[in-house]
């Protein structure tokens, strides 16, 4: 079997190394011959060539949900795009996937459509302070976003993200933010994830934990539920994340990611089976396998550039994976996973500079 990937990043590279056990070839179409997943998989580099990548495929996914939706289509006619079309009407654009989650009644923070000064006034109006102006489309790793503390900030936000269609949200006083990954197969068969507690700074992800403390398994089922709904509404198939917020009046969603999402990385070496392999067995009509999981773990995403192999493989338990990404600063370029009963939360300080506990 061929699986068609839409991009060729870590995403992509990492789904193609949990489908090679499998016996699935991974193809991608990609932007440039080098990127993250060339050593493992084959690149079919360009736009113009999706024609022959579609040929060369049996089913497609996506790594990234910002395609564009009239192409999703043409690939569709083709060969079956999945997690499916629905999501992504509403997974690129900020305001539509918020309306999506309240008609699918789950619960989001109040937010306000703003396409004029105008209407970011009354959005301030009628949200209070702080909130925070987001750009609808095309906003990633905090990017396209501005946090408004005083009335007068909303010229500055205006001046820096005027001009393109934008959302105001009521800004979320969390008391930590988690994760749910769900599964769903092409036999409607779902599977989760245990819930993962991410620390983000800078709207970057640096840290995700699995399990929970104790005290917050009790969200488990709620979570399960939320992604529940929209997994039925979208029809969908494979990986889905929904990226939470807990408050003392409880779990809100903050966004979802139709695909492998960062926050699942640690599955890799802590879960039974990975979110990667798991998303491939979906997309390809396997049987899912068990999301158990097999021991507690913390993932830290490598910014900017890698610390060494022999730094990192010197901490027991660690778990070293190299995109194989140029140093860029800021840029996500690998991965470590801390796993095992002896986790060091002084070694996760130390390697970040955030005490998580
Ligand atoms: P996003 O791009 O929406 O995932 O935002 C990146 C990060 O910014 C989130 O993980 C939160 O840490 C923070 N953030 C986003 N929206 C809000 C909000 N409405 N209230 C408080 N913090 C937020």
């Amino acid at each position: 079997m061929k699986l068609g990937i839409i991009g060729a990043g870590q995403l992509a590279r990492m789904l193609a190394i949990a489908a090679h056990p499998l016996g699935i070839d991974c193809h991608c179409l990609a932007q440039m011959p080098d990127e993250s997943a060339a050593s493992v998989a084959t690149l079919w580099v360009g736009h113009e060539r999706w024609r022959d990548f579609c040929q060369a495929v049996d089913v497609i996914t996506l790594e990234n949900e910002n395609v564009d939706l009239d192409f999703a289509a043409a690939l569709h006619n083709i060969k079956p795009l999945r997690p499916g079309l629905k999501v992504l009407e509403f997974a690129q654009d900020r305001l539509l996937e918020k309306q999506a989650f309240v008609a699918a009644h789950i619960p989001v923070t109040p937010f306000h459509p703003v396409d004029s000064f105008a209407q970011l006034q009354r959005g301030v109006e009628l949200l209070g302070l702080p909130c925070i102006l987001k750009t609808r489309r095309g906003g990633y790793d905090g990017k396209g976003q501005y946090r408004l503390l005083r009335a007068d900030d909303s010229e500055r936000a205006w001046q820096l993200l005027g001009g393109q269609s934008l959302i105001l949200e009521a800004f979320v006083n969390f008391t930590t933010e988690l994760s749910i990954i769900a599964v769903r197969g092409i036999h409607r068969d779902v599977v989760f994830y245990p819930l993962t507690q991410n620390w983000h700074r800078e709207g970057i992800l640096r840290i995700s934990r699995a399990p929970v403390p104790q005290h917050m398994q009790c969200y488990q089922e709620i979570a399960q539920d939320y992604a529940q709904r929209l997994l039925e509404v979208t029809d969908y198939v494979g990986v889905l994340a929904i990226e939470l917020f807990l408050t003392e009046h409880g779990l809100l969603a903050n966004e979802c990611a139709p695909r492998v999402h960062n926050t699942g990385h640690w599955t890799i070496e802590g879960a039974q089976t990975s979110q990667f392999e798991n998303h491939v067995r979906a997309v390809c009509g396997l049987p899912l396998g068990l999301t158990d999981l097999l021991q507690p773990s913390v993932m830290i995403n490598c910014l900017g550039s890698m610390p060494t192999a022999e730094s990192i493989l010197s901490i027991s338990g660690a778990h070293y994976h190299d995109y194989q990404k140029p140093p860029r600063p800021g840029r996500k370029v690998g991965h470590i996973t801390l796993a095992g009963t002896g986790l060091s939360m002084a070694e996760v300080k130390r390697l970040t500079a955030i005490d998580i506990e």
